[in-house]
C-alpha cells in the first residue's frame, strides 16, 4: 500500500490533530472519546473533502484539465472545498447544486457554504431534487470542451476510487498517531454519506490488519443501501491500490437510525449534540453530517453500546460553515 504511486497535490494541513475530549467523556460516564480533527484540514474552513481532493485534483491536473465540474446539495461542504481547491490550482469550477430541501430559508440559500462558493467565484447552476447528475455533469463538461476548455468531472463528495485514497491515507495517519502515542483504539466512528470516507478508511484499516471496528453513522440512505454503497466503493478502491479482496462485506457497518426526516433536515438529537460539544469542548459540528453522527455516538454511548474502558475515535469530518445556513433552525437555549 504505497500511496505515493498515485498523483497527489498538497491541499490539506496534515497530519490533523488527534485530541482527547475529557469533558465529554466524563459527562457521558466513559468511554474515552477522542476526536480526529479533519475539520482542521485548513482549506476554506476545512473538512473531509480536502483529503480526497488532494488525489482528485491531481488526477485532473494530470489529464490537463482547466475546469472542474462537480455536484452537491446547496449547502455542500464538498462543493465549497472543491471551489477553493480550484482557485488555489488556477482552475475554473463549474458547480451543479441540487435543491434537496423543501421551503429552504434565506440563510440556507445564501449563507454558509453557498456564500463561500460565490466568494471563490464558482460558476453555479441550480437543479431540482432528483436530477440525473451524471448526465447533467456530462452536459456541462461537453459544453466546456466545445468552448475549447478541458473539463474534469469530480463526482459528488469526491467519492470514487480516486478520492477515497484520501481516507486510505487517513487510516495510515491515524494508526501511526496511535502507535506513536501508545493509544489503543477500540472503535472508530464517522459520519457516512457519499461513502468515500468510510470506504477509504475501511480499506486502509483492513490492508494494515488494524483490527479496529469502524462504524459509519448514516445521514441519508437506509442501512442496507448505505452499507452496500460503502462496500462497493471499498472494493473498487482496494482493487485500485492493488489489494483486491482485502475488505469483506462484514467489515462495512453503518447505523442509519439518526437520519431523522431526511438528508439535511435537523433533528432534536443533532441540535443537542452540537450544543453539548460546543459548551463542553469548544468544538463546532454541523447540522447535516457530523452533528447527526455525533448524536448517534452519544446515543450509543448512553445505551451502553461501548465498554466504559474503550478508547473511541470520532472522526470530525468538518462542516461547521453550514451552521450559518441553519441559523433560524438551531435552538441555542
Ligand atoms: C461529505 C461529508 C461527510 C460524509 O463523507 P462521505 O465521504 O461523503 O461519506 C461527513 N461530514 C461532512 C461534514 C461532510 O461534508
Amino acid at each position: 500500500m504505497l500511496l505515493s504511486r498515485f498523483p497527489r497535490v498538497s491541499l490539506a494541513h496534515l497530519p490533523t490533530p488527534l485530541e482527547h475530549l475529557p469533558r465529554l467523556s466524563e459527562h457521558l460516564g466513559g468511554p474515552h472519546i477522542y476526536v480526529k480533527r479533519d475539520d482542521c484540514t485548513g482549506l476554506a474552513t476545512g473538512g473531509n473533502k480536502t483529503r480526497k481532493l488532494e488525489f482528485s485534483m491531481a488526477a485532473a491536473l494530470q489529464q490537463g484539465a482547466d475546469t472542474i465540474v462537480t455536484v452537491g446539495a446547496v449547502q455542500s461542504n464538498h462543493v465549497r472545498q472543491t471551489a477553493a481547491a480550484a482557485c488555489k490550482l488556477g482552475l475554473r469550477c463549474e458547480v451543479l447544486l441540487e435543491h434537496r430541501i423543501d421551503e429552504p430559508s434565506d440563510d440556507y440559500l445564501n449563507s454558509g457554504n453557498v456564500l463561500l462558493d460565490r466568494i471563490y467565484g464558482a460558476n453555479i447552476r441550480e437543479y431540482p431534487d432528483g436530477t440525473d447528475f451524471d448526465a447533467a455533469m456530462q452536459t456541462v463538461a461537453d459544453d466546456v470542451n466545445t468552448a475549447g476548455g478541458k473539463a474534469y468531472i469530480i463526482p459528488g463528495g469526491a467519492s470514487n476510487h480516486i478520492g477515497a485514497l484520501g481516507y486510505v491515507n487517513c487510516a495510515i495517519e491515524l494508526l501511526s498517531q496511535a502507535n506513536d502515542s501508545g493509544l489503543v483504539i477500540d472503535h472508530i466512528v464517522t459520519a457516512t454519506g457519499s461513502a468515500g470516507t468510510q470506504g477509504g478508511l475501511v480499506v486502509g484499516l483492513k490492508a494494515m490488519n488494524a483490527n479496529i471496528p469502524l462504524l459509519g453513522i448514516g445521514v441519508n440512505a437506509p442501512q442496507d443501501k448505505q452499507e452496500q454503497k460503502v462496500f462497493d466503493l471499498a472494493c473498487e478502491t482496494a482493487d485500485y491500490i492493488g489489494a483486491p479482496g482485502v475488505v469483506e462485506r462484514a467489515d462495512v457497518v453503518a447505523n442509519c437510525d439518526y437520519v431523522g426526516d431526511g438528508y439535511g433536515i435537523p433533528t432534536e438529537a443533532m441540535n443537542e449534540a452540537v450544543i453539548l460539544l460546543a459548551r463542553l469542548e469548544g468544538l463546532l459540528f454541523d447540522p447535516v453530517y457530523s452533528g447527526k453522527a455525533l448524536a448517534g455516538l452519544i446515543d450509543l454511548v448512553r445505551k451502553g453500546h461501548f465498554d466504559a474502558a474503550n478508547n473511541i475515535i470520532f472522526l470530525h469530518t468538518g462542516g461547521s460553515a453550514a451552521l450559518f445556513a441553519y441559523a433560524s433552525q438551531l435552538k441555542t437555549d
